[in-house]
């Protein structure tokens, strides 16, 4: 783990408030709420936005903190440690947040970056469709200009969070007949709580894993939207505002991958003290040692790479490559990580009643949201071969 002195002073009580945060919020109740496949609770919610997590890097103008990436990544490390869901309700928020941000209307940060920022406007992102995964270019869902508004039709896939956001960040293609990127938009598509059938309607996709939060797919039908709430308020700019997100958004599913597997090696340092097999703890096995030791490294890797990833952030120079590669890195990091640590609990690492096999189900999935292994890849290579 990072040691003293690393970090700033500042970094440091930051790592610190979000200890003590988890500690008594979070922890005590995650193995169990994940056995019962249950979400997470709305007190923890509220906790953590009058905490600030969800406004961390919004400018304080707009109810924000106005904290660097490095605080946002240490933030999100320390409460996917303790649950990968609650480090992943930040997400959503962090996307929302920086959409409107960078690419709102005066009028519209006004209206929806403080709501965002205390709580008050949960949101949740509808990027994916049934056949628009990583070819996110490729989606079908239409907006249709009728005087004042838009009516959007089409089914998003995989909208996490979509039950309990007030506000989903909503890719739509706002004009068929220019290639793809170019006509689509993004709506800030206000809502409910829960669904309105029959022009939003909304079914829970069973997961292996990242209990704490329900992931939807979405059907609108005329789902009728104000046209204010076009992003930025021009039309065909989506993709490009869509891009600028991805970098945020990637180091901070980083910062959830170490989180996960800081966790898993947390728990397996303890068990392999305590479990004795042949007279000794199973730590005095040298293979058990070593894939200890082999985790931490690991570990340390991916987060300081996440690390650097953040001060590129901050140059405000593109990072799509540090990014990329601090995501693929960490993602594959926290599956190999994972899965040794819960090796070392032998027979009760495939217990339900140990935490070890919470944080293999939850970082398997790493590989695959926020851009998969292979389009970080893709990222990559193509900034190398440039
Ligand atoms: C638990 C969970 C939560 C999610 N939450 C959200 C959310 O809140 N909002 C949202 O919008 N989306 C969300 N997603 C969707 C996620 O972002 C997509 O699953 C992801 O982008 C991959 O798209 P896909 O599933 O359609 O796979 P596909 O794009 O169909 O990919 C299938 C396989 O082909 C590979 N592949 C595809 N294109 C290429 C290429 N060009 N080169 C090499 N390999 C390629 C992929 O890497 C993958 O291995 C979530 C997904 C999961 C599992």
């Amino acid at each position: 783990m990072t040691p003293e002195g690393v970090l700033s002073p500042e970094h440091l009580a930051i790592r610190e408030s979000v200890r003590d945060f988890v500690s008594r919020e979070v922890e005590p109740i995650a193995s169990r709420l994940d056995n019962e496949g249950a979400e997470i609770p709305a007190p923890v919610v509220s906790k953590m936005a009058e905490l600030g997590y969800f406004g961390l890097t919004v400018g304080p103008e707009h109810g924000g903190g106005g904290l660097d990436t490095l605080s946002m990544a240490i933030v999100t490390e320390e409460l996917s440690r303790a649950w990968l869901s609650v480090g992943s309700v930040m997400t959503r928020m962090i996307i929302a947040g920086k959409l409107i941000e960078a690419h709102g209307t005066a009028e519209q940060k006004t209206r929806f970056l403080p709501g965002i920022c205390s709580g008050e406007l949960l949101a949740a992102a509808a990027f994916t469709e049934p056949d628009a995964g990583s070819d996110a270019a490729a989606i079908k869902t239409r907006a249709v200009r009728e005087g004042d508004a838009y009516r959007v039709t089409g089914e998003k896939a995989w909208c996490t969070f979509a039950n309990r956001a007030r506000l989903l960040t909503t890719t739509v293609r706002t004009n068929p007949a220019v290639p793809k990127h170019e006509g689509i938009s993004v709506l800030l598509l206000e809502k409910g709580p829960g669904f309105s059938p029959p022009s939003l309607c909304g079914d829970a996709i069973p997961t292996i894993g990242y209990k704490g939060m329900i992931s939807y797919n979405v059907a609108f039908d005329g789902y009728q939207v104000n046209s204010d709430n076009l992003l930025g308020g021009v039309e065909g700019q989506g993709f490009k505002q869509l891009m600028a997100t991805y970098e945020l958004a990637r180091i901070q599913t980083a910062a959830r991958a170490v989180g996960v597997a800081q966790a898993a090696l947390e728990a397996a340092l303890h068990y392999a003290k305590e479990r004795t097999q042949f007279d000794r703890p199973i730590c005095e096995f040298q293979v058990i040692r070593h894939k200890l030791a082999h985790a931490a490294t690991e570990i340390e890797a991916a987060r300081q790479l996440t690390y650097f990833a953040c001060r590129m952030k901050e140059t405000a120079r593109r990072c799509d490559l540090e990014a990329g590669m601090a995501k693929a890195f960490a993602a594959e990091m926290a599956e190999r990580v994972t899965s040794e640590c819960l090796q070392i609990f032998g027979g009760y690492g495939y217990s339900r009643e140990f935490p070890a096999q919470r944080y293999w189900r939850d970082a398997r999935v790493f590989r695959i949201f926020e851009g998969t292994s292979e389009i970080q890849y893709e990222v990559i290579a193509k900034r190398l071969l440039s």
